[in-house]
C-alpha cells in the first residue's frame, strides 16, 4: 500500500471523517498510525535478529524524545510523500505536525542525550535497547504569571499516542515489601535514518495486580482499596522535575526498583530464550549502560536474580554483573552524587537491602586485602553508616566507568572518583557526548540541509557528518551568501514564532544572542542578564553608542523548589519588561523569555540563533550539548572553557568561537582571595547593575527575590558570595561579547566563521560517540536486518 492510501484510511478510521473534514489532531494521529503499519514488519524482524546477538541496554530514568513524526517520516524519506497526501485533502503537513505534543520526559541534557543515543544506535544498525518508565505527566508546563513561573500539568497522551505500543503478553511483576504491581511496557519503535533496521526504546507503566481488590471492596474497606491502586499508579506517574536533588524520595526509589526489576526480568527471560538456561554466560551476550546513577538498583536486582531465581552462587553472580555493567557520570560535584536512606531500602525491598550489605561487606574486605588504609575503605565503602551511595556501587561494580567531555572526565578522575580511578584507572575512559544531525540539522533547519545537500553533492553528511571538514575550505563567497540567505529566512520564521507564541516583536536583522537550557545558578544566566541590563544602561546614557541591534532569547525551566533559579527567571522577565517598553530604547534592544522551553521549542529556537551562550561557570557543565546543536547549525560559541567547549573551540579554532573568562585551573587560586565586593566597587557598571536590583528600577512584586540574588552575590553569610563567579567574570564576558557584537557587522566575515563552525561540527554528531560506545565498551557489531 502507497502512503497516500494507508493515511486515508487510517485518518479515516481514527476520526470517522474524511481526511478533508479530520481536525488537524484526528490527521496527526491517523498519519502516525499510518507510520507504524509501514515499519511493523521490520520492527518486528529486527527485534528477532537483536534477540539472537550480543545486545546493549541502555537504562535511563529519563528518555527526552521530543516529537516523533517527523522524525520518523524524515528517516524513512516519506517526508515529501506526507506533504502531498495530505494536500490532496487541502491538509498541511506542517500544521498536523504542530499539533503533536513533545514526549518530555526527561529534564534536560541528560534525557536528550539518551533520546539522540537511541537516533543514532538506529542510524547504526546497532543492537541497542533503551529501558525506562512511561511517565503519564512529563517535565511540568511552564507558564509566566507576573514574570514568575508557574507549574502545571502535562498529560502528554492523555489523548492516546500512537508511538508507544502496549505490549500487554509481555508484563512483569514487580515486588516490593508492601505492594505487588505489573510492570507493562509500552514499545516505541526508533527509526534510523537509511536503514530498514526499527530499534526499540521500552518504557514501563505501573499497573495493579488486579484493577481492583474485591475483597477490600466488598468488605467495605473502600479506601484500602482504592489507596493501594493509587500507589501503584503513583509509580509511572510523574517525572521529578529535578536534575540534582530529589524530592518524595520513597517514591524515587519505588520508580528506580520499579523500571530496573522489570528491564532486567525481560532481558534475562530473553536471553535465557535465545541462549539457554545457564545464566553464567549472561555478560557474552549482554552489556548494560547506566545513564549517571539513577539506574544503579539494577546491579543488586541482577544479583537477586541470578542468585534466588536462577541458582548461582554469590561469586559466579558478582562475576556476571561485574562484567555487564558499564556507568556513566553526569556530574564533578562530589555532594550532588546520589544517596539514599538504607531505612528505605529496608522498608521497600528487604532483599535488596541485604544483598546491598553484602556487597558492602565483600568490598571492604576486598579493600582491606589489598592495603587500603581503614579511612579510604571507609569513605569508599558502598555503605556508611545508614546512607547507601549509588555511585560507589556503580564504580565498584561496573567494568567501564566515562565521563561526558575530555575535560569532565579529566576532572572526575582527578577529584569526584580519585580514589577509583587510583584503583582502576583502567576501568576510565571519556565518550564526550555528540547531538544527532537528523534530528538537530536535517529536520530542525531543512534550508541548511538543503545547502549542504548542495555542497556535499548529496546527503552523505547526514549519516557521517564529518564529510563536512572536507569542504570547510570549500566555501566561497556564494556560498557563504547563500549560508547568510538561510540564517536570514530561519531567523524570519522564528520573529514570526515568537510573535504568535509570545506577543513579542523582534527584528530579523538583530543579533539572536540565544541562552537556552534547564536554569541553574552554575550555567549563569545570570551573568547575560547582567550584561543586558549594563547594555541597557549604556544606551540610556549615551543613545548615540554605536552598537547592532539585539535579540537576547532565554528558554530555561527551573525545579519547582528551586527558589534562587525562580528568582533569576523572574529577574530576566523583569528586565524584559524593562528594556522592551522603553521608548528611549525603540527596539534596539530585545529580550524574549520563551515559555515552557522543551524539544520542540528548540528546534524552532536553534536554527534562527546568532550566538550560542555557554557560559557555566568553568568545571561546572559535565558537557553541555546545546553547544553542539547551536554549533551545527552555524551559530558561534560565545563560552568558557567548560565541558565540551573546550573541545569545539579545538575543533573549530580561536578565531571561529569566542571564549572568556576564569578557566578551571585557574579557578582554585582565584577563589581563594576573590571578594566579590572588590568587583561591585571597581569594575565600571557593575554597581549599577546590581543596585538595579533592589533600587526600584526592577520590580520583583514585594517578593523580595531581587535582594536575595543580591545578597548571593555580595554577603557573606553561612555560604561563600557569589559561588559560581559571576562577579569575577563580568568584565572579561562583555569585553568579548561587545567585540563580538562589533565583529557581526561584517556579514561575510561572520558567515566564514559560522560555516567554519558547521564544517567541524562531525565530531559532535551522537553517531560519533555511539561508534566509540560501540567499539570500546559494548564490543558491539553493526546487525543491519537487510
Ligand atoms: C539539548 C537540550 C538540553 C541540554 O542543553 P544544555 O545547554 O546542554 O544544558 C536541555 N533541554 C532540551 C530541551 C534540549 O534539547
Amino acid at each position: 500500500m502507497t502512503l497516500t492510501d494507508s493515511v486515508v484510511s487510517q485518518v479515516r478510521a481514527a476520526s470517522g471523517r474524511p481526511v478533508a473534514e479530520s481536525t488537524p489532531m484526528e490527521v496527526w494521529h491517523g498519519l502516525s498510525s499510518a507510520v507504524i503499519d509501514r515499519i511493523a514488519d521490520d520492527w518486528s524482524a529486527t527485534a528477532k535478529t537483536y534477540a539472537a546477538t550480543r545486545q546493549e541496554h541502555y537504562f535511563s530514568a529519563e528518555f527526552l524524545m521530543g516529537r516523533a513524526l517527523l522524525n520518523n517520516l524524515s528517516n524513512l524519506g516519506l517526508v515529501d510523500e506526507a506533504r502531498e497526501a495530505l494536500a490532496a485533502h487541502g491538509q498541511d503537513l506542517s500544521t498536523v505536525l504542530e499539533e503533536e505534543p513533545d514526549a518530555a520526559l526527561g529534564n534536560g541534557g541528560l534525557g536528550r542525550l539518551a533520546a539522540c543515543f537511541l537516533d543514532s544506535c538506529a542510524t547504526l544498525d546497532l543492537p541497542v535497547t533503551g529501558y525506562g518508565i512511561l511517565y503519564r505527566y512529563g517535565l511540568f508546563k511552564q507558564l509566566f504569571e507576573d514574570g514568575f513561573q508557574t507549574e502545571h500539568p502535562d498529560p502528554w497522551m492523555e489523548e492516546g499516542y500512537p508511538f508507544v505500543i502496549r505490549r500487554e503478553e509481555l508484563q512483569r511483576v514487580v515486588s516490593y515489601a508492601d505492594l505487588t504491581v505489573r510492570a507493562v511496557p509500552y514499545d516505541m519503535p526508533i527509526t534510523g535514518y537509511g536503514t530498514r533496521n526499527v530499534g526499540t526504546l521500552r518504557l514501563w507503566r505501573a499497573e495493579p495486580v488486579e484493577e481492583f481488590d474485591y475483597v477490600a471492596f466488598n468488605s467495605q474497606r473502600f479506601t484500602d482499596a482504592i489507596v493501594d491502586r493509587e500507589r501503584t499508579h503513583d509509580i509511572s506517574r510523574v517525572l521529578y522535575p529535578n536534575d540534582t536533588t530529589f524530592e518524595g524520595k520513597v517514591l524515587r526509589v519505588r520508580q528506580q526498583y520499579f523500571f530496573c526489576s522489570a528491564s532486567l526480568q525481560s532481558i534475562v527471560d530473553g536471553y535465557i530464550a535465545a541462549h539457554g538456561d545457564d545464566l553464567k554466560g549472561f555478560a557474552r551476550y549482554n552489556a548494560i549502560q547506566l545513564n549517571d546513577t539513577h539506574p544503579v538498583l539494577a546491579i543488586p536486582e541482577l544479583m537477586r536474580l541470578l542468585m534466588d531465581e536462577h541458582s548461582l552462587g554469590w561469586e559466579e553472580a558478582w562475576e556476571v554483573v561485574s562484567q555487564t555493567f558499564a556507568y556513566t557520570n553526569h556530574t564533578v560535584l562530589a555532594e550532588a552524587l546520589e544517596t539514599w536512606e538504607m531505612t528505605i531500602f529496608d522498608r521497600l525491598f528487604p532483599r535488596i537491602a541485604e544483598i546491598v550489605r553484602e556487597i558492602d561487606r565483600r568490598f571492604r574486605l576486598d579493600m582491606a586485602g589489598r592495603g587500603l588504609d581503614q579511612g579510604l575503605i571507609d569513605y569508599m565503602a558502598p555503605v556508611a553508616g545508614t546512607t547507601v551511595r549509588m555511585a560507589w556501587i556503580a564504580c565498584y561494580a561496573s567494568y567501564s566507568i566515562n565521563g561526558v567531555a575530555a575535560l569532565h572526565t579529566q576532572i572526575i578522575a582527578r577529584e569526584t572518583l580519585k580514589e577509583w580511578h587510583d584503583l582502576w584507572p583502567e576501568r576510565f575512559n571519556n565518550k564526550t557526548n555528540g547531538v544527532t544531525p537528523r534530528r538537530w540539522l536535517k529536520q530542525c533547519n531543512p534550508r541548511l540541509a538543503a545547502l549542504l545537500d548542495e555542497v556535499v553533492g548529496s546527503d552523505e553528511w547526514v549519516t557521517d557528518l564529518s564529510v563536512l571538514a572536507r569542504f570547510a575550505d570549500a566555501a566561497d563567497e556564494s556560498v557563504l551568501d547563500r549560508l547568510t540567505e538561510v540564517k536570514r529566512a530561519n531567523k524570519a520564521d522564528f520573529a514570526a514564532w515568537v510573535k504568535e507564541r509570545e506577543g513579542v516583536d523582534i527584528d530579523p536583522e538583530a543579533i539572536f544572542d540565544v541562552q537556552i537550557k534547564r536554569l541553574h545558578e552554575y550555567k549563569r544566566q545570570l551573568l547575560n542578564a547582567f550584561y543586558i541590563l549594563d547594555l541597557y544602561f549604556r544606551l540610556k546614557e549615551d543613545p548615540s553608542l554605536e552598537v547592532p541591534n539585539r535579540v537576547f532569547v532565554f528558554g530555561a525551566k527551573a525545579a519547582p523548589g528551586y527558589i534562587r533559579a525562580k528568582a533569576i527567571i523572574k529577574l530576566i522577565n523583569a528586565i524584559a519588561d524593562l528594556v522592551n517598553a522603553d521608548a528611549d530604547i525603540d527596539g534596539r534592544l530585545k529580550v524574549v523569555f520563551i515559555h515552557n522551553y522543551n524539544v520542540s521549542p528548540a528546534e524552532h529556537i536553534i536554527p534562527a540563533a546568532d550566538v550560542s551562550e555557554q557560559i557555566s561557570t568553568a568545571g561546572k557543565e559535565a558537557s553541555g550539548t546545546s553547544n553542539m546543536k547551536f554549533m551545527m547549525n552555524g551559530a558561534l560559541t560565545l563560552g568558557t572553557l567548560d565541558g565540551a567547549n573546550v573541545e569545539i573551540l579545538d575543533a573549530v579554532g580561536d578565531e571561529c568561537a569566542y571564549i572568556f573568562g576564569a578557566r578551571e585551573d585557574e579557578l582554585g587560586e582565584l577563589r581563594r582571595d576573590y571578594d566579590p565586593r572588590w568587583h561591585y566597587e571597581n569594575v565600571p557598571g557593575l554597581r549599577r547593575v546590581l543596585d538595579a536590583l533592589t533600587d526600584g528600577t526592577l520590580n520583583d512584586n514585594g517578593s523580595g527575590w531581587f535582594h536575595d540574588l543580591r545578597g548571593s552575590l555580595l554577603e557573606h553569610g553561612h555560604e561563600a558570595a557569589d559561588v559560581y563567579y559571576v562577579l569575577g567574570d563580568f568584565d572579561d564576558y562583555r569585553r568579548v561579547k561587545d567585540r563580538m557584537a562589533a565583529d557581526y557587522a561584517d556579514a561575510r566575515g561572520w558567515a566564514r566563521k559560522a560555516w567554519a563552525n558547521i564544517a567541524a561540527s562531525g565530531r559532535f554528531s551522537s553517531d560519533r560517540t555511539i561508534r566509540d560506545y560501540a567499539d570500546e565498551v559494548w564490543r558491539l557489531d553493526p546487525t543491519p536486518i537487510a
